[in-house]
């Protein structure tokens, strides 16, 4: 599997940075997991051709993971008009917040499916499954698994011990790291860099990439604050480089 960072960055980007957006490959699938501001552009330099998207798939629906699909549904229906598309694409999210999820939808050019925590899919032998997070609204942790290989993707969380569970025997876990441990307190639905160490720790992964970046925070700190906490391959996300697991 291939993953290539399109955006990392949230709740909202750096100058010329995008938020939440990644995509998932292999020889004949391609998945776009989360699609937050700025991530159609990106997507678009390396996947020009909308019809190879086999999912979409959205961890939850605050802004910074999908307000770039409202855009993406027009090109999705302009280029169904221009009789460039034919299909709808499979969107797999949340139905929760219902005011969102139900303003997603645009004239059918998506084929909608609801996640549950422990939902089971699979596209082209991949296997996807979900872990419901800890996050003020409905949001899933998500494992991509094939030919032997486990990738997970976080999602947004504040910490709780079933991520660990989740996360045992990934080859690569791309995870949240919003804040400083220092700066962390109650009101943070997010995982501080230490806090994400530990849970890779726990769960004995070997491969991490943290994400997720507050733009107000220097990620050689996030980074720095990781390496105490876990002693093995450590990575910061960056928009536009790919990742082979
Ligand atoms: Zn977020
Ligand atoms: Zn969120």
């Amino acid at each position: 599997m291939k993953l290539t960072v399109l955006g990392c960055y949230g709740p909202y980007p750096k100058a010329g940075g995008a938020c939440s957006g990644y995509l998932i490959e292999d020889e004949n699938t391609k998945i776009l997991i989360d699609c937050g501001n700025g991530v159609l552009s990106k997507l678009l330099t390396i996947c020009n051709d909308l019809n190879k998207l086999d999912a979409i798939i959205l961890s939850h629906l605050h802004p910074d993971h999908m307000s770039d699909l409202m855009v993406l549904r027009y090109a999705i229906y302009i280029k169904q008009m221009l009789g460039r598309m034919e299909r709808s694409i499979p969107l797999y999210l949340p139905a929760n917040p219902q005011e969102d999820y139900e303003r997603i939808q645009y004239n059918g050019v998506f084929t909608r499916n609801i996640i549950h925590d422990a939902t089971e899919i699979n596209i082209n032998n991949m296997r996807i499954t979900f872990r419901k997070t800890n996050h003020p609204i409905e949001c899933y942790a998500m494992a991509f698994e094939k030919n032997g290989k486990k990738f997970v993707y976080s999602g947004d969380t504040k910490y709780f011990d079933g991520l660990i569970d989740f996360i045992r025997g990934s080859n690569l876990f791309l995870c949240e790291a919003n804040i400083l441990h220092k700066d962390l307190t109650d009101n943070v639905p997010h995982l501080s860099a230490k806090q994400a160490s530990e849970i890779a720790l726990n769960a004995n992964v070997k491969r991490m990439i943290l994400t997720h970046f507050l733009p107000d925070i220097n990620t050689l700190d996030i980074a720095n604050e990781a390496k105490e906490v876990f002693p093995y391959i450590l990575e910061m996300a960056e928009e536009g480089k790919c990742y082979f697991i």
